[in-house]
């Protein structure tokens, strides 16, 4: 697979850290995501639901672009990962200051372990009176997460996303730690991405919420994705403009696919259309041989 092969060292450029926000269900996921975009969309959230934000860049004051993804839950994640998907650079982990380590904030802590990912602590809600950060940091020793100020090496910040404090020294420290991992991707080439999620949108087609791994991503480039091929129609970013090229690390929504491919594909741009066929052929007749060999006899 074209996943696999690597880019010589002397073509590779700085990119953008890829960040997922993990934890515990109500400790404030969606509000720092929507904190951090600078945008209220849990505005007209109906019956509970929350609604879907996308994930998007943001540019910290010193200029550097930090990638958030909106994955849906621990799921998507760990599904991505058993796929192959190791998109995440590094997690937030975010801890309301007024409960404590829960069921899904160890999950959190397992699954970030178990990716081998680094982990910055987010303890939230520190505007509630209640809010008790030294007991979250107490807490987190138990599941070996030690934060610096405990002498551990894990960078921790207090942060209200409701009332929006501290998130640039949440960005801050994001960077900081995007610096130490050197993440780099080599611009100049045909994409290749990931789908982070995808589905059939009544006036637009099969959508793609993708993010670019290496290459850079043009209108008009033909690709294969799964076992489907498409010719990029349009490339939508983060803030729903539609843009000629998306280069890594960039979140981006592509429109121009034959049909709904699923989260953690993925997107290889090809030569041309020829060769776009030959490779989804190829892998529809292998989905169907794997679909034979496990039917039951
Ligand atoms: P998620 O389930 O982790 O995505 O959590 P949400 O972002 O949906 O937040 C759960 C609840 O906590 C909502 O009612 C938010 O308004 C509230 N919340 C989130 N962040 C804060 C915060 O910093 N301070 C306070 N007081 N409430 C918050």
């Amino acid at each position: 697979d074209t996943a696999e092969d690597q880019d010589p060292e002397e073509t590779l450029k700085p990119r953008p850290p890829v960040v997922t926000i993990m934890g515990h269900v109500d400790h404030g996921k969606t509000s720092l995501l929507d904190a951090l975009r600078g945008t209220n969309v849990t505005r007209g959230e109906a019956g509970g639901i929350t609604q879907h934000i996308g994930s998007y860049q943001v540019t910290t004051k010193d200029g550097q672009k930090i990638t958030f993804l909106d994955t849906p839950g621990h799921a998507a994640f760990t599904e991505m990962r058993q796929r192959g998907a190791n998109v995440t650079d590094i997690v937030v982990l975010v801890v309301a200051a007024d409960d404590g380590i829960m069921p899904q904030t160890i999950e959190a802590i397992n699954h970030t372990k178990a990716a081998g990912v680094p982990m910055i602590v987010a303890i939230n809600k520190m505007d509630k009176p209640e809010a008790n950060p030294d007991n979250i940091r107490t807490r987190l020793l138990e599941h070996e997460v030690i934060v610096e100020s405990m002498s551990g090496d894990v960078q921790d910040v207090e942060i209200s996303a409701k009332e929006k404090t501290n998130l640039d020294e949440l960005l801050e420290k994001i960077a900081l730690q995007a610096e130490l991992l050197e993440l780099k991707a080599r611009p100049d080439r045909m994409a290749e991405a990931r789908v982070i999620e995808a589905q059939l949108d009544k006036g637009r087609g099969p959508v793609a919420t993708v993010l670019i791994t290496r290459g850079t991503l043009k209108r008009g480039d033909t690709f294969v994705v799964g076992t489907q091929s498409g010719r990029v129609r349009a490339i939508v970013n983060d803030q729903g403009k539609q843009i000629k090229e998306a280069g890594p690390a960039m979140p981006v929504e592509v429109l121009g696919l034959g049909g709904v491919p699923r989260a953690g594909d993925v997107l290889a741009v090809v030569e041309n259309e020829q060769r776009a066929r030959e490779v989804a052929q190829y892998r529809q007749e292998k989905a169907t041989e794997k679909r034979t060999a496990l039917a039951p006899t």
